[in-house]
């Protein structure tokens, strides 16, 4: 969208806490390089800061408006189509305009940084004395260091209207604007490629002409050569077939055998990993049913959302496969969404078999390059599919035509930090945006979705079986309760029958996996004498034992002590580590079975890129093998040497004060579950638990979701939680516990009366608290929440918005931060 001569006016979006969007004039110079979607230097106050082009304007309704100093992009970073899901993000999660943008492109986004500007011959020889004008400025600055970068150079020049100058000069032949290359801090990664031309290739032709010179300039001619094979080459592998041949290249450019020319290289996302060989199958019948009713919907080319729910090893992933086909014939795009990637190799995996490397990935271990370079295939139609994290909802697909969430109920789908987005719901909003296909793919839906797909907003397509008929895995309760009972002494945290299980697969050659979610050696630290409890200075939470590192760790801010021989209270030496976390759990099945090789997996054994890979990658080698593991073990892994899976506690996340915590813990153990028997024999699965009778965990036992859901679903219902009612949560959190309280009390006095004043909504919204969260204090910081509750959803909005606006009075000078939390996951 390039600017007309008649928009006079810009608006910018800056990505501060300013509700409202300000208005700039474009002064003459920069009027044809102003477009919606590239960044410009505007002066704001005293300081200058980056804003984005979001609306060309011909008039502005505001009296003094200011000029802005620069245009920071040659192309738009985003489209106007883009900028319309970006309104709606901001606009849903009351999120500044210009911070939802920040938030979507990808951070390495630096241009002018990357710019360097070197004078050209015809430059040097058009300095003057004159020192009054602007160009001239610019040019003697570049003359002193022949090559300056764009920031260095901006500094030099205290006028307006750099950035059109630049442009200017540019075109006069006077400099020459690059793309810097090689630094660690520059993101677009250049190789330079040597082409054979037309003389040369004419030469290579004639024999007459090329023995003589030959002898003369053997290198060169051997090279010319090489290139005659392959018309083009990257310098690269030229150095490596000839040795060093800068030199001889450019002899041979001189004689206009060859020509050169620097071209971008994207940093390849596998380069480490090849694609590991698998059955590719036809999909049966269930899997043809849905693939066909998917494809009907998006041949249509009309926004069609989808909730598939399918049993563990019903074959998903094969429906997403052939659904992404189908739209990729259609010249469209395909997004895949997923909870953590470096989780999930064997899905990468199965893409690359079916559609070649051509794939973008985002996730978190990507090195900002990496993501920067992805991002740039999309939006230059490079890669058509892109697998990703979150984040990867804002790829800059064009032509996008279906997105698919796998595992949708997963909260990692939820940003829990400054633009609070849940990907998995921006999927239907951009999906409906895009006229896409979108499907939430899940073996155990959240009850929002599900519940959505019964009132009629998307559609249920299930999966009721495991593919070529494998069973479910037949599921085993252990009463804890009892155990403890019948074991006085010799009670631990394995049961006798957990024991047994593992001792007899093992003997049988086959693999076991054992999932406790919570890492560390022991949870706890108390001392015997006086009962004092290690706990956290900065968190309200206790410190977690690392027997390995001999460190007491809080796993919230990462406060870190050695591990202590006496109690600091009362100089006892008995102290007791209590409760069970992977690392110990590790060292008890060590012990228990000698003879087996061992793996963990949590956050302490994978760090680094491919940590989880690697652990997979043995595990799968060993034949009788056990692996131990948080609910990293829970998700989408395929292990079908895996016959026998153990809970070691089922009531960790089921104590847990929030609303969804049943929820949660019904999905832990129904995925946990299903990674048992997806090989060719039957899986048993145990679940040990003090709460044998708790219908999350009766009704994963019976692997039966419906079960739940209407559970579930009645609870919901009588306390008005979601889906039957909406939340927004305003959190508020100080370091002064006084402080923050009052602010907090002055927040709730706030809302109670507008409440009060506002009849509509006393049938419409509730609002809890204010009060203290759970975790009432981590990282040094009070936390408290005040929840709002309502149906429906607009009203509740229009509550919200009011309450808003009166926030930076009630908080003036309090320091203390605030945030709201839309639709909240946990309110933890
Ligand atoms: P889900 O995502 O539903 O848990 P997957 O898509 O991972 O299931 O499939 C489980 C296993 O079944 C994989 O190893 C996959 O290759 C295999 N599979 C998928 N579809 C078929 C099919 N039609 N016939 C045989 N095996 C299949
Ligand atoms: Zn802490």
């Amino acid at each position: 969208m390039k600017n007309e001569a008649k928009d006079l006016f810009i608006e910018v979006a800056l990505s501060l806490p300013l509700a409202k969007h300000l208005h700039y004039k474009i002064p003459e110079q920069l009027t044809s390089s102003v477009a919606v979607g590239k960044r410009v230097l505007v002066p704001l106050g005293k300081r200058r800061v980056t804003g984005y082009v979001v609306d060309l304007l011909h008039k502005s309704e505001f009296p003094e408006i200011k000029d802005i100093v620069d245009v920071l992009d040659d192309q738009p970073l985003f489209t106007p189509h883009h900028l319309k899901f970006y309104r709606w993000i901001s606009d849903y999660y009351f999120f500044p305009l210009g911070g939802v943008i920040k938030t979507a492109l990808p951070s390495s986004i630096n241009i002018e940084s990357k710019q360097v500007i070197t004078l050209t011959e015809k430059g040097e020889g058009s300095l003057t004395e004159d020192t009054s004008s602007p160009s001239m400025i610019i040019l003697k600055a570049l003359s002193k260091k022949k090559q300056l970068s764009y920031t260095t150079l901006r500094k030099s020049y205290r006028g307006e209207g750099f950035y059109g100058l630049l442009i200017q000069l540019e075109q006069r032949g006077l400099i020459k604007r690059d793309l810097k290359q090689n630094s660690t801090a520059v993101k677009v990664k250049q190789e330079k490629w040597i082409r054979l031309e037309e003389k040369g290739d004419h030469l290579l032709q004639s024999p007459a002409l090329l023995g003589p010179w030959e002898k003369k300039a053997p290198k060169q001619a051997s090279c010319l050569r090489f290139l005659g094979t392959r018309r083009e080459a990257p310098l690269a592998v030229l150095n490596e077939a000839f040795g060093s041949c800068s030199r001889i290249v450019e002899a041979l450019e001189t004689n206009g055998f060859v020509s050169s020319k620097w071209r971008e290289v994207y940093r390849d996302p596998f380069r480490d990993e090849s694609v590991t060989a698998e059955e590719t199958h036809q999909p049966n019948a269930a899997q043809r049913e849905i693939i066909q009713s998917i494809t009907e919907s998006s041949a249509a080319g009309k926004y069609a959302p989808f909730l598939l729910h399918g049993v563990t090893a019903s074959g998903k992933t094969e429906v997403y496969l052939n659904a992404i086909e189908e739209v990729l014939k259609r010249g469209r795009e395909a997004l895949v969404l997923v909870p953590e990637i470096s989780l999930t190799p064997q899905l990468v995996n199965r893409f690359r078999i079916r559609f070649g490397d051509a794939i973008a990935l985002f996730h978190s271990r990507l090195s900002p390059g990496e993501r920067y370079d992805g991002w740039r295939r999309i939006q230059k139609g490079m890669v058509k599919i892109a697998i990703g994290t979150r984040s990867a909802i804002y790829a800059p697909f064009t032509r996008l035509g279906i997105i698919i969430v796998d595992e949708e109920h997963d909260a990692s789908y939820k940003q829990e930090e400054q633009l609070r987005y849940n990907a998995r719901d921006l999927a239907l909003v951009r999906g409906k945006m895009d006229d896409a296909t979108v499907i939430l793919g899940s073996a155990t839906p959240s009850l929002e979705s599900y519940y959505n797909s019964q009132v009629g907003k998307c559609t249920l397509l299930t999966l009721t079986e495991r593919v070529e008929g494998k069973p479910l895995p037949t599921v085993e309760i252990v009463d804890m309760k009892e155990e403890r009972l019948n074991n006085r002494n010799k009670y631990q945290e394995l049961s006798n029958r957990l024991r047994e299980a593992l001792t007899e697969r093992s003997s049988h050659n086959q693999q076991s996996l054992l999932f406790l979610n919570r890492r560390g050696f022991a949870p706890c630290i108390i001392c015997w004498e006086c009962g004092h409890v290690f706990g956290c200075p900065n968190c309200s939470v206790s410190l977690i034992h690392h027997q390995r590192e001999k460190q007491l760790k809080c796993h919230y801010c990462e406060y870190t002590i050695p591990k202590p021989d006496t109690c600091p209270q009362c100089r006892g030496t008995r102290l007791n580590l209590v409760g069970w976390g992977t690392e110990r759990l590790e060292e008890e099945i060590k012990a228990l079975l000698p003879q087996v090789p061992v793996e963990r997996m949590d956050r302490d054994t994978t760090r680094g890129k491919g940590g989880h890979t690697r652990v997979l990658k043995r595990f799968s080698g060993m034949a009788k093998g056990v692996l131990i593991g948080t609910q990293m073990i829970a998700k989408g892994h395929d292990m079908p040497g895996v016959t026998l899976v153990g809970v070691v506690s089922a009531d960790i996340s089921l104590n847990f004060p929030d609303f969804r915590s049943s929820e949660r813990t019904f999905q832990l153990l129904t995925q946990v579950a299903g990674r048992a028997g997806r090989g060719k024999i039957p899986g048993t699965v145990i679940i040990q638990t003090f709460n044998p009778n708790h219908y999350s965990i009766t009704s994963s036992q019976q692997q039966r979701y419906g079960q739940f859901y209407e559970e579930e679903l009645g609870l919901r219902k009588e306390l008005k939680y979601p889906p039957f009612s909406r939340l927004i949560n305003f959190k508020m959190e100080g370091t002064s516990r006084r402080k923050t309280e009052a602010c907090v009390e002055r927040v709730g006095t706030m809302a109670h009366s507008l409440w009060e004043k506002g009849t509509r909504y006393h049938s419409t919204v509730e609002i809890l608290g204010p009060a203290s969260a759970p975790w009432e204090k981590i990282k040094g910081k009070y936390r408290y929440q005040m929840v709002l509750k309502g149906f429906p959803l607009g009203t509740l909005r229009t509550f919200a918005a009011h309450l808003l606006e009166q926030m930076p009075n009630l908080l003036k000078g309090s320091g203390v931060t605030f945030y709201v939390d839309v639709d909240p996951v946990s309110l933890l």
